[in-house]
């Protein structure tokens, strides 16, 4: 007699199966609203005004499916891609340059006029650099910022930080004084599509996969991604890089970012 334990083999196929039924009920809704306008259009008259309102919502729909659709590109590609070198180096300079202004740009979006806009907080550019895939890297910080954005209410705080570890590798917190996530949702965060807080995350066009995507990233460069948060008081999410994957940044650039801490 042969006995083969199948437990892996059955737990991979029940995940593939719900992978595809996350898919497509995440699509199904935009994909039924604009079914629902296109109907309304043919069939009924509508005034300039209705028309311009009803285009402007099947606009935000596809908006969604064509996000949902990039995020999961992104991610099979990661997974289908070998693993980031340690010769491409990453100017973090440039990259959080990038994910500040993507930030302030969210904020203000979405806190349009506030009478009390959310305070974002940036570290001058670190003085060091790490070493992996540029793209992959912006994708995971711009995810953990822009989260703390959309999830931090009118008035509260966001601060990027980075510091080197004591062994030699290097740490980004968000740190936001949003809602918090209660400790049972915690280990669960980065499964593909979890959400604690479904309308939330819809209303503030989240597709469910972005920490899946950045705990992906921080693996694939040997890395992890850490969370710890307070119901009610906040949220930290960190990325922590091995000590392999960090370098000091060479001498002229070394200055240039002491000149910028320093201003
Ligand atoms: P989404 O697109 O829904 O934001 P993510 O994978 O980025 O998907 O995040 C998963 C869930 O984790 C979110 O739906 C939200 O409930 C929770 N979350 C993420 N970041 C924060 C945060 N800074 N504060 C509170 N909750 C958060």
């Amino acid at each position: 007699m042969l006995s083969r334990d199948i437990t892996a083999l059955a737990q991979a196929d029940a995940m593939r199966r719900d992978f595809v039924a996350n898919v497509s009920h995440e699509i199904r809704t935009p994909l039924t609203v604009l079914a629902g306008f296109v109907e309304t259009m043919q069939s009924l008259p509508l005034t300039e005004p209705e028309r311009a309102k009803y285009l402007e919502l099947m606009a935000a729909q596809s908006a969604r499916m064509q996000t949902l659709v990039n995020d999961l590109l992104l991610l099979s590609r990661l997974e289908g891609s070998p693993l980031p070198g340690v010769n491409e180096v990453v100017d973090l300079g440039a990259l959080m340059a990038q994910c500040e202004n993507e930030a302030r740009g969210l904020s203000e979006l979405l806190h349009p006029d506030d009478a009390r806009p959310q305070r974002l907080y940036f570290d001058a550019p670190p003085p060091f650099e790490l070493t992996g895939a540029a793209s992959e890297l912006r994708s995971a910080v711009s995810n953990l910022i822009n989260n703390a954005v959309r999830y931090t209410p009118a008035g509260g705080t966001i601060d990027v930080h980075w510091e080197r570890l004591p062994d030699g590798g290097a740490r980004l917190s968000v740190t936001d004084t949003g809602p918090g996530i209660a400790p049972e949702h915690v280990p669960r965060l980065g499964e593909r599509f979890y959400r604690v807080d479904r309308s939330r995350s819809r209303e503030s066009g989240g597709t469910g996969l972005g920490l899946a995507i950045t705990k992906h990233v921080a693996q694939r460069h040997g890395g992890e991604l850490q969370v710890s948060s307070q119901l009610g008081k906040g949220s930290t999410f960190a990325l922590v890089f091995p000590p392999p994957r960090v370098r000091p940044l060479p001498a002229g650039a070394a200055a240039v970012s002491a000149l910028a801490a320093a201003a």
